[in-house]
């Protein structure tokens, strides 16, 4: 019997110039970008906390063009940063300063490879933008229902590596479970093609959940098979004022009773977000004429064009209201009202960007435990800093609330505010751990919570993911530094 032996780093065999080289061969002149001004949008994150360097960027526009990119910086002991669209808010897609390696850019691998609408699957190039998929999934006349805030810019391939969420969860699963199969660049280079359409597959471990989630760090993905659905034909979208965040957990459960199970949307916003969302962003309207203090903006969607689910809601409505579960609510009389719930939602993190320095907590706890988190984590952050402001807001139907914290109106400066991001962490975080929760809910570790990783998950999982990675990824090429 043959004894599986721990890889070892290898030592380069190619000298580095002849790597790069053979890469700028590999891409062609359309897929190598060194001028300082080309690069330079790769190299800054969304978020604008961090900024990076590199030796090139590198955009291959086939999963051969990756191989052979990815097999010279093996040979030569290159680090590759992968990026997608470049929208992660956790730093994971921009390199350090002072790196020399490469940054591999998907944007040029953007093809629906194919459709198939009996199977209910898509497949397609990872550098597909997620807007696109979904335009293609319904000119298919079926639904691709993975939705989020920057799905105009980010890419599948980055949805998966971060294990997106966004604001369909609830119904059908994160990126993880919307995906079949995966076509991945190993960190030596070989291509593992496990493009597979199926629902059923129990042959060995499971290796499409190696990479899902993986931010980069274990190999490239270059193209996926997507699970597709019947498009819902009926499609109501409330927007409710609730007597507190237990109302909001009660009227879910409520909710999801009485509707047949329909509910697509749940994200709770308080109304401290919308007073700064209608103060910094035009063509917003604030949808209720009392001022409350927190908000449900509630989606439901079912296959059934009979319109059924409008009377459901309005059952459950009316008799949150009768119980003071519910304060008031509205609900959209057509899609452009439905669209301006959502943009009242959509726009909320922008509007804090105008409220000065912002630390941000993605963070879950089981559904019936976010009154609890709500409350004791705002008391324990006003606690530890006077004067901060919380905008706790988003995906309340999956436990999951953006904890954001905005710095206080007087007294401090941006930068001493920021100062504090690791103490408020701390805060934040050993609550939401206390009550059995994640530290990173949809947007994954990144550089910026290694340190929150490694203090909370226990020794035996910390080790097993150092395996994981020392296996595949022996010298370590693939998004040095970041996760681990
Ligand atoms: C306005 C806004 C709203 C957002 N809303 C949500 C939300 O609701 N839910 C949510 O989960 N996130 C949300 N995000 C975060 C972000 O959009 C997601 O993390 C998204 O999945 C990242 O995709 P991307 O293509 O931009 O990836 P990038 O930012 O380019 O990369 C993210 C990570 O994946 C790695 N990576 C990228 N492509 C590949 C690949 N092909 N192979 C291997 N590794 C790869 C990168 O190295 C990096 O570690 C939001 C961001 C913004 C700006």
């Amino acid at each position: 019997m043959n004894e599986v032996q721990p890889s070892q780093p290898a030592a380069p065999t190619l000298d580095r110039a002849t790597a790069l080289a053979r890469i700028r061969e590999a891409v062609g002149p359309a897929g190598w970008l060194d001028a300082p001004e080309d690069v330079a949008p790769h190299l800054a994150d969304q978020r604008g906390l961090f900024t990076g360097a590199c030796a090139a960027v590198v955009r291959p526009a086939s999963t051969e063009a990756v191989a052979a990119v990815v097999g010279a910086c093996a040979a030569a002991g290159i680090g590759i940063v992968p990026q997608g669209g470049n929208t992660g808010l956790v730093g994971g897609s921009v390199p350090f300063p002072g790196f020399d390696g490469i940054l591999l850019s998907l944007i040029r691998m953007n093809t629906v490879r194919a459709i198939d609408p009996l199977n209910n699957t898509i497949t397609v190039d990872a550098g597909c933008i997620l807007a696109d998929i979904q335009a293609a999934a319904a000119e298919a006349d079926r639904l691709f229902p993975l939705s989020l805030g920057a799905e105009g810019s980010c890419r599948i391939g980055g949805n998966l590596s971060t294990n997106a969420g966004g604001v369909n969860v609830l119904r059908y699963g994160n990126a993880r479970e919307l995906v079949l199969g995966l076509e991945v660049v190993l960190p030596d280079g070989r291509v593992w093609d496990g493009l597979r359409g199926l629902r059923k597959d129990n042959t060995g471990y499971a290796l499409k959940h190696l990479f899902v989630g993986a931010e980069g760090t274990l190999g490239v993905i270059t193209g996926a098979v997507l699970k597709l659905f019947p498009r819902p034909r009926d499609v109501q979208t409330a927007f409710a004022a609730i007597r507190d965040p237990a109302a909001a957990t009660e009227l879910l459960a409520r909710l999801r009773e009485g509707t047949g199970d329909s509910v697509t949307g749940y994200e709770i916003l308080p109304r401290v977000g919308i007073d700064i969302t209608l103060q910094h962003v035009p063509d917003i309207v604030d949808p209720l004429d009392g001022r409350y203090d927190q908000y449900l903006l509630i989606e439901l969607s079912g296959p059934d064009a009979a319109g059924g689910l409008r009377p459901a809601l309005e059952t459950v409505l009316e008799k949150a209201l009768e119980d003071g579960l519910v304060l008031d609510a509205t609900i959209a009389e057509s899609t452009a009202q439905a669209r301006a719930l959502w943009k009242l939602r959509e726009e909320l993190p922008f509007a804090q960007t105008h409220e000065g320095g912002s630390i941000k907590h993605d963070v879950a706890v089981p559904v019936s435990r976010v009154p609890d988190f709500l409350r004791e984590a705002t008391a324990a952050v006003e606690a530890a800093l006077p004067g901060v402001r919380v905008f706790a807001f988003g995906h309340v139907g999956d436990g999951n609330i953006h904890f954001n914290l905005s710095e206080p109106k007087q007294g401090w400066t941006t930068q001493a505010f920021l100062g504090e991001w690791e103490r408020m962490n701390r805060v934040v975080h050993d609550i939401v751990v206390s009550m059995g929760g994640s530290i990173s809910a949809e947007h994954g570790i990144g550089r910026i919570k290694k340190a929150e990783l490694v203090h909370y998950r226990s020794p035996v999982e910390l080790d097993l993911m150092r395996t994981l990675k020392a296996a595949l990824d022996p010298q370590g090429i693939m998004n040095p530094g970041m996760v681990l």
